[in-house]
């Protein structure tokens, strides 16, 4: 009895596991068609200056619209892009196309918006990524240093005498470095300076339980002053409340990001809110100033 039972259980899990891989086969399967057949586009997330309240950039994320799976969330297909291999091509096309908007907003008139894109460690391991990024650059005539490229811990687990070649040349091309999901990952914190990264991004589980989760906040605090104290630009990720937008400005976080800040939005919708936010700010600069 319990051996049937056992076998029943086998045969249930075989059955899942099947299922499984069928499943990634085929969002693996139709990810390899998306690029040509233009499922791909990028959204864009602002961040703000948190002391001005002002618009400082945004970053670029990825969203796949496949016509039978409907919208793949990032978090489901970046991972099988990376597994595969695929992520290098992705991870191109993003650089470029993020490089091309910003010019694109700029010839609509609009003033010049830095940009952030995601960069995988496997397209460190695989890719030529400063080869890309100085192609990225060069076709949409972008400087370069209005291009962030956002880096995960992971990438220094990498062979670091390879990773800080790669660097290096990033750096020569003029191009600004981001921690991303800083806190996340098995982190040396000599890193930060050795390899002269610009920017850290406190990862939302940290923003998340601000400002009341007593640890987190002191964590978040630390972190604000080491970033600052190293010379490097912080933005808090994932400011969904009020509380913790104020929590964060209070203790002099420079940049911030999230849902109760914008929302990723479209191109076209960042390019109005980028037009708006310009006349706001023209009106301000014209305004006479009041004294307080
Ligand atoms: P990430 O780089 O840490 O990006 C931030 C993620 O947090 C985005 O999720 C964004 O939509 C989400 N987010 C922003 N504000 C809030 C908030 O207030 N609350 C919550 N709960 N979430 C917020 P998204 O777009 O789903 O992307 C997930 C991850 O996928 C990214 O995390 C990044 O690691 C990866 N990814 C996205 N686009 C690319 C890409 O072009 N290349 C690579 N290599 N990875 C990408
Ligand atoms: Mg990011
Ligand atoms: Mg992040
Ligand atoms: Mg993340």
């Amino acid at each position: 009895h319990a051996k049937s039972a056992g076998r029943n259980n086998f045969q249930f899990f075989a059955a899942a596991m099947n299922k499984r891989v069928c499943e990634h086969l085929e969002l693996e399967n139709r990810l390899r068609q998306a690029l040509a057949r233009d499922e791909l586009s990028l959204h864009y997330q602002p961040q703000y200056d948190l002391a001005s309240g002002r618009l400082s950039g945004c970053e670029a994320l990825m969203r796949w619209h496949n016509p039978v799976l409907g919208q793949v969330p990032p978090d489901k297909f970046i991972p099988i892009a990376e597994d595969s291999g695929l992520i290098v091509a992705l991870g191109e096309w993003a650089l470029g196309e993020a490089c091309r908007q910003v010019m694109a907003w700029h010839a609509a008139g609009l003033p010049l918006l830095p940009v952030a894109v995601n960069v995988s460690a496997v397209q460190f391991r695989h890719a030529d990524l400063a080869g890309q990024v100085a192609r990225a650059l060069r076709r949409s005539g972008l400087p370069a240093q209005l291009l962030e490229l956002e880096l995960t811990e992971s990438v220094l687990a990498e062979n670091l005498e390879q990773i800080g070649a790669t660097l290096q040349r990033l750096k020569r091309l003029g191009v600004r470095l981001a921690m991303d999901d800083f806190g996340t990952g098995y982190s040396s914190l000599s890193y930060l300076k050795h390899f002269k990264l610009d920017t850290l991004k406190i990862d939302r589980s940290f923003v998340s339980d601000l400002p009341n989760g007593d640890d987190y906040a002191a964590l978040t605090i630390a972190i604000i002053g080491m970033a600052h104290s190293l010379g490097m630009t912080c933005i808090a990720e994932g400011i969904e409340t009020a509380a913790q937008h104020d929590f964060l400005r209070w203790h002099g976080c420079s940049h911030g990001q999230g849902y109760r800040l914008s929302r990723p939005l479209s191109a076209q919708a960042l390019g109005e809110l980028l037009q708006r936010s310009t006349a706001a700010t023209a009106a301000d600069a014209a305004a006479p100033r009041l004294s307080t």
